[in-house]
């Protein structure tokens, strides 16, 4: 799925994206997801739906007024919860997004790299790059942890 036509276009619509990074509010509450001028989107928590315009009477039916309100058929729930950590998400996805792509090129371009080594050359410079990437995943696992 990742050809190089693919990561190309993927590299044009980051071009014309609100600058990264996004961020998630912290406050658990909102769902927002902002760039630094922008505001990119707002994940959805609790009922999710078509949202339509709706009249209904208020008072009593004889001298009774109408108001306008939102109405919606609903479709499905989101938990709060969930709205959230999906906000996250996207904040985390779109920001380490360009960065899996140079990943997967470099990594492609090193597989190629030991393709086209002689044989025994080639499985010694495969273990060092094994090496190197799990010490840098050890590295970032333990940031992560901290
Ligand atoms: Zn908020």
């Amino acid at each position: 799925m990742f050809t190089k036509e693919f990561i190309e276009k993927q590299r044009d619509i980051i071009k014309n994206v609100s600058p990264l990074p996004w961020h998630a509010c912290s406050c658990g509450k909102c769902g927002m997801i902002s760039g630094e001028h922008d505001h990119i989107a707002t994940a959805i928590r609790g009922d999710w739906g078509d949202d339509y315009p709706d009249i209904r009477r208020i008072g009593g039916s004889i001298e009774g007024k109408f108001e306008t309100f939102m109405n919606q058929i609903t479709y499905g729930h989101i938990p709060e919860e969930t709205g959230n950590v999906n906000a996250q998400y996207i904040e985390q996805a779109c920001n380490n997004y360009p960065e899996a792509l140079d990943e997967i090129e470099r990594l492609r371009g090193a597989l190629k790299d030991i393709y086209l080594l002689p044989f025994g050359q080639n499985v010694r410079y495969a273990d060092q790059i094994i090496t190197s990437i799990q010490k840098k995943a050890e590295k970032a696992l333990n940031e992560v942890t901290k």
